[in-house]
Parts: C-alpha cells; sequence; structure tokens
C-alpha cells in the first residue's frame, strides 16, 4: 500500500477521525514562521498534511487542514538578501510588525508568506490559512491556554526539566511581552504573574538585538505577550482543536520539543496530543541548509525547476520516513523526471501497484479523476534537442516514441521544453551543455582501433539513413568487428560531434544528426 494511504487509513482508526462529522470535521495543522525566503524544507509538511486531508477526504472523514501564517515570532536575524542597516532597527520585533521588503504586502511576514502560497497552489495543495498574530493571539484564542500555563508556571518548568533535561529559574515564567516602549518581543524577560498582569523588564540583549530598559507590568492577553514556544506549540493544538500534526523528525527525539509539547498538551492543559507524522528531512545537494544561502534551495526556486505534476511528485512520491534529496546542479534534475516517465510508463503498462497509485496522486486534485499517463519524451533527450538549432522537437519526440504526439503530448513536450531551457540556463552542470562541433577536436589522437569504426561508421552511414535503433545494433556489432573496447568507441563519437568524453546515448544521438554533417565529420579521420 502507497505511504500515504498506510497513514490515513490509521489515522481513520482513530477516535477523533471516528467522531469527525460535517459540522465538526477533524482539524489537521501545519506551519512555517515567515523570517524570510522559505526554504524547500518546509514544503515537505504542506504535501504531507495535504495528501492526507485530500486521502481522508476520498475516505469520508470530513476533514479541515489548517495552516498557520506564523507572523508572531520576533524577528531574530537580517537575512544575507536583505539591506542589513535597513532591518537591524527591525531585530527583536513581532515579525508582523517589521515592514516588508517590498511595496504592496501589509508586513513581512506577508511578502514571504505570498510567495511560500504561490508555491503550495504550484503543487496543489490549498490549505485554509490563518495568521498567528490576528486570529490566535490578538483575537484572545491563546488566553485560556496562557492563563492555564501561567497558573501552572512551576508545573511547565517541572516538564522542562523532567522531559528535555532543561533548567529554568524559580520564578521563570512561559510567556514573553511586547515592550510597550520599543515593541520588542524578543528582549523582554516576565515575572511575578498577579492573576491579571506579569512585571516584565526590557533586558535582554540576545545577538545583534538592543533592548531598551524600560520596565512595567502588561496583561498577557490578547496579543500583549506570547508562549515561550513549546508551550505555544501545544496552546495552539488546543486553540485550533487539532487532531492530525506532524513535524520535522529533528523536532521528534525523545526529550526534544514534541516530546515536551506532547506532555504540556496533556498535564497543563489536559489535551490529547493530535497524531504525529515525524517526517524526514528535505536535503538540497545533501545539504540541510538555511534558505539564505544556497541557490535552489528555496522552496520559490525548487518549484521553478518543475511542471506542477512533477514537483508535487517529488514532494509525494517519497515515504515520509525516507529523506528526499535535489541537486539542482546535479543529475538529480534529470533523474526526477525519468522516475516520473518510469511512472507513467508503468501505468500504461496496467501495472496496479504502488507506483501507479503514486503517479495518480502526484497529478493536482482536479486532474486526477482523469489522470492518463500520456507518453513524453525523457528530459535529458529534450534538453539536448533544444540545443541543437538544427532539429525540430516535435519532429524528434514523434521519431523517438516510433508515432505521431497527440495534442496532449505535444501540449506536455512543448512545457517539458521550457522546464528542460530555463534548467539549462539556470543550474545544470557543463555535461548536460553541448555544442556540435565543426572542427575535429585540437590535440586529440584517434587511435587505430578509433579510425578504423569510425571508417565502418561512414560506411553504414553511406548507405542510407538509420533510426536510433539501426545505429545502436551497428555500434553493438563494431565493439566485435573492429575490435574496439565500448569506451573508446563512444569517446571517439563524443570528441568527434560535440569534444567532450560523454554526450546522450550514442545511437539515438547519430541517428537525429544531419546526414551531411554526420558524413563531413566522419569523413576528415584519416
Ligand atoms: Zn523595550
Amino acid at each position: 500500500m502507497f505511504w500515504a494511504d498506510r497513514i490515513a487509513k490509521e489515522i481513520q482508526e482513530t477516535k477523533a477521525a471516528k467522531e469527525a462529522t460535517a459540522e465538526k470535521p477533524l482539524i489537521i495543522r501545519d506551519e512555517k514562521t515567515l523570517s524570510g525566503r522559505v526554504h524547500i524544507g518546509s514544503m515537505r509538511g504542506v504535501a504531507i498534511h495535504g495528501l492526507e486531508s485530500e486521502l481522508l477526504a476520498s475516505y469520508g472523514i470530513p476533514n479541515t487542514y489548517f495552516y498557520e501564517l506564523n507572523d508572531f515570532d520576533d524577528f531574530d536575524t537580517v537575512p544575507g538578501y536583505l539591506d542589513q542597516e535597513k532591518f537591524k532597527e527591525h531585530l527583536g520585533k513581532p515579525l508582523h510588525k517589521v515592514p516588508s521588503p517590498e511595496a504592496g504586502f501589509d508586513n513581512y511576514a506577508e511578502y514571504f508568506g505570498a510567495e511560500f502560497i504561490a508555491v503550495h497552489q504550484k503543487a496543489g495543495f490549498t490549505p485554509v490559512y490563518y495568521r498567528t498574530h490576528k486570529d490566535l493571539y490578538a483575537a484572545g484564542k491563546m488566553d485560556e491556554c496562557i492563563r492555564l500555563a501561567l497558573t501552572k508556571a512551576a508545573d511547565v518548568r517541572r516538564i522542562y526539566k523532567e522531559v528535555s533535561g532543561s533548567v529554568k529559574a524559580e520564578g521563570w515564567l512561559p510567556v514573553t511581552v511586547i515592550c510597550e516602549s520599543c515593541g520588542k518581543i524578543r528582549t523582554t524577560s516576565t515575572s511575578d504573574f498577579d492573576g491579571e498582569t506579569v512585571a516584565y523588564a526590557c533586558n535582554q540583549n540576545p545577538d545583534d538585538t538592543r533592548s531598551c530598559g524600560h520596565t512595567g507590568r502588561i496583561a498577557p492577553w490578547k496579543g500583549n505577550a506570547k508562549l515561550h514556544w513549546k508551550v505555544d506549540w501545544a496552546a495552539k493544538w488546543v486553540a485550533m482543536q487539532v487532531k492530525v500534526e506532524g513535524g520535522g523528525k529533528d523536532h521528534s527525539t525523545k526529550g526534544g520539543s514534541r516530546d515536551v509539547a506532547n506532555h504540556i498538551a496533556r498535564e497543563i492543559f489536559n489535551y490529547e496530543p493530535p497524531f504525529d507524522i515525524p517526517y524526514e528531512f528535505f536535503l538540497v545537494g545533501g545539504k540541510k541548509m538555511s534558505s539564505s544561502k544556497g541557490r535552489g534551495s528555496s522552496a520559490h526556486d525548487m518549484s521553478e525547476l518543475f511542471p506542477p505534476a512533477l514537483f508535487r511528485f517529488l514532494l509525494v512520491s517519497k515515504e515520509y520516513g525516507q529523506q528526499i534529496d535535489v541537486d539542482p546542479e546535479g543529475d538529480s534534475v534529470p533523474r526526477l523526471y525519468d522516475a516520473y516517465d518510469d511512472c507513467a510508463e508503468k501505468v500504461r503498462q496496467g501495472i496496479a501497484d504502488d507506483f501507479t497509485r503514486m503517479f495518480e496522486l502526484s497529478q493536482l486534485p482536479e486532474n486526477q479523476a482523469d489522470a492518463g499517463a500520456p507518453w513524453q519524451m525523457r528530459f535529458s533527450q529534450v534538453a539536448f534537442i533544444v540545443q541543437m538549432p538544427h532539429l525540430v522537437l516535435a519532429t524528434e519526440a514523434a521519431a523517438v516514441k516510433g508515432a505521431p504526439l497527440t495534442e496532449e503530448e505535444l501540449t506536455l513536450l512543448e512545457e517539458r521544453a521550457r522546464y528542460a531551457k530555463f534548467w539549462l540556463g539556470a543550474y545544470a552542470p557543463e555535461r548536460y551543455k553541448y555544442e556540435l562541433q565543426n572542427t575535429l577536436p585540437e590535440g586529440f589522437e584517434f587511435t587505430d582501433a578509433q579510425k578504423k569504426a569510425i571508417s565502418l561508421l561512414r560506411a553504414f552511414v553511406e548507405a542510407g539513413t538509420h533510426t536510433g535503433d539501426e545505429f545502436h545494433a551497428r555500434l553493438h556489432e563494431l565493439k566485435s568487428e573492429v575490435p574496439i573496447e565500448p569506451k573508446e568507441l563512444f569517446t571517439a563519437i563524443y570528441r568527434l560531434f560535440l569534444n567532450r568524453d560523454s554526450g546522450p546515448k550514442a545511437g539515438w544521438f547519430l541517428s537525429v544528426l544531419p546526414q551531411d554533417f554526420l558524413l563531413a565529420r566522419l569523413s576528415e579521420v584519416q
């Protein structure tokens, strides 16, 4: 069974799912703090929760998928791609109080949120969005939990110590408040909850953030205060009545933040924690890097590399416990297209297994009902053809397919060509970039065996035009006929035409070169 169905069936068996009704649907939740350009890693949560929501709905379980755009965490670092001087003064403020880097957005969080939401939409995920400040804290929805956490602060401190080993000072409270003088939230420390207000001092100076020294008392309700994040996490489950919420596996270790939040939910808020899906990382080029570094590591950059179905395939095809790793500057882009095409091939052959289900669920929801699996030319072939000015893509694709392309196949081909050109221009390694050579490569000496092979190949070309398969078969014969080692043979061909040691599949490659050009080049080797 496909992993997402297996999880959905487990959720279906929970008490919460069985009790869900149209009026009180099962609540699924995920969130992201909008502290800058969002890393592709955060799309894993978007996709896993989104897919489970879709599957549960298809099983008849009424559910709502909420996505929290966290605009209430503090602005703790100015990302490298922003003007340091301009944004430094805002360090320590809640994100919704930091100005947008560009005009047209209410604040910093909305600006980065809009870019991230567009990526969700491309992959076909459409959660119900809400904002941490406006919809939770300022709306008073967290007040009940804030009161409980403050009243039972000693128990919160005990749980931190027992579960994670983190020791909080006597009198420490699980809230920070917004300084009434400077508007920062990262700089305050709180003490002495009297039932309605807490005392605070603006006296913390983490990293480059500066406090103003103000002291006072404030009622921690309606957005004046924010819970410390592990308590905040548990409180959100209560406020939103969350029943399903996964998290990155880095949070899910024993004694980790999820463990602490689970204890707080049960012991402080008397709430059963949601069904967990501890998922693996999404790496970029083997690294779990921040989105401020590394080209291609943001959700937006990664989404530009793939059409919607391919992008969704990237996000949902791997089981949640397996790492995803994509290097836009390596082979993983062509490899992902190949994996998708292999899946499509299995669908066309009528093989009903996980791959068929994977392919179906990789289509945008509105296309799943009649998801065929049209034939597509391999990405590496498309990427080669678009670099050859003498070739017409649709003609070559029909030759590879062995039949004319349908209208749908032609549309997909044009789409793939656009993505291939983008990848070649923005990320592709040199070995995918080809230029046909009009002269013999300088300094390259052909061996006697290579010369003999080329001479026999020339005779074959002189006899008429050939398909890729016919060229492939002839090259195979040449290995024993000359005789010549395969590597030596292929090096000669790629050197002669492309001045490099490797290239596209040799038989197919020779079949797409113009006859005159082939003969001219082959004749030059004597
Ligand atoms: Zn202050």
